[in-house]
């Protein structure tokens, strides 16, 4: 790696809080270890992000419109249909992440995956065993701000006993007494969905998936208490309805996960058999309540690829 050139650190499209934290607390270790690092953003900031940065007086990353000719580490994703575009144009050097692996390379990489709940823990832990780095306060403090809104505060069941434990080190270090209290007043900061537009709501974090013919899309949104989701029902369930006639989805839902009940109320629209087999309970109206049910990828994906797959 040679000194002129940047090495710029970027989390995926529609980036969260981990994408954004991983990107400056990596940056700053690479920093350390006298590479020429910047932490990049591949879109514009949510409002639990904004809030975590202010928190510990971070600076909003460099926005990555385009990765051409760019030397790059992935933090928080390694598909390319979620970074930057143009990434191949680009050169990889090192991923760091914790999702499932769709990733092709041509030459060797540093690739960097761990099944944990969050792209910050892998980072941290990085900082914790090498002693030569400096963990300041402010980069121990947006870790755990990571690590707090990847897990939903431990709530989720891609949570790992060492995310608690990593997550308690970070703490003591930026000042956080209670872990529980400000991961929930983190969390807050992105559950209302007052002022917001039921498409707004849909598509804020909607992924799309494809099984053969069948197309669908599930969009999730975190909220304390289903009360405003009930309120507006009617008008988020027409909204899926359009949704799913614009775009030609089989399916299409939007699951409204409350992180104080821990349960997830879905709505959706399209092919109704598919939700009854996948959860084995009859939906009324368009809405199905699962209980216990908080992650995307580890409680919904399965049981519908499982169904759609046959
Ligand atoms: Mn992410
Ligand atoms: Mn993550």
């Amino acid at each position: 790696m040679t000194k002129e050139k940047p090495i710029y650190v970027v989390g995926h499209k529609k980036p969260d809080t981990d994408s954004i934290c991983s990107a400056i607390a990596y940056s700053r270790y690479l920093t350390d270890k006298g590479e020429k690092a910047v932490p990049c953003r591949a879109g514009e900031l949510n409002e639990e992000t904004k809030f975590v940065l202010k928190a510990f007086k971070e600076k909003s990353p460099l926005l990555l419109s385009s990765a051409k000719n760019k030397t790059l580490v992935l933090v928080d994703h390694n598909e390319a249909t979620q970074s930057p575009d143009h990434i191949e144009e680009a050169e990889i050097l090192e991923v760091l992440d914790h999702h499932k692996i769709s990733f092709q390379s041509e030459k060797p990489i540093f690739f960097h995956s761990e099944p944990i709940g969050a792209t910050a823990s892998i980072v941290a832990k990085l900082y914790l065993y090498d002693k030569t780095v400096k963990l300041t306060g402010s980069t121990a403090g947006i870790l755990l701000s990571a690590i707090l809104s990847d897990t939903v505060v431990f709530r989720s069941p891609t949570t790992t006993k060492q995310d608690v434990e990593i997550a308690g080190k970070l703490a003591r270090k930026a000042g956080i007494k209670d872990m529980e209290r400000f991961g929930l007043e983190i969390k807050r900061t992105k559950a209302s969905l007052a002022g917001k537009s039921a498409e707004k709501i849909i598509t804020s974090d909607l992924k799309e998936y494809e099984f053969g013919r069948k197309k669908i899309a599930l969009g999730q949104v975190e909220v304390c208490g289903l009360e405003e989701i009930k309120t507006r029902e009617k008008e988020l369930i027409e909204g899926l309805n359009s949704l799913a006639q614009k775009k030609r989805y089989n399916l299409v839902l939007l699951i409204a996960t409350d992180i104080l009940a821990m349960g997830s109320e879905i709505l959706f629209w399209g092919e109704e058999k598919y939700i009854e087999k996948a959860f084995g309970k009859k939906p009324h109206n368009h809405t199905l309540y699962l209980k216990g049910v908080m992650s995307r990828k580890q409680q919904i994906v399965p049981p519908l690829t499982k169904v759609l797959s046959r």
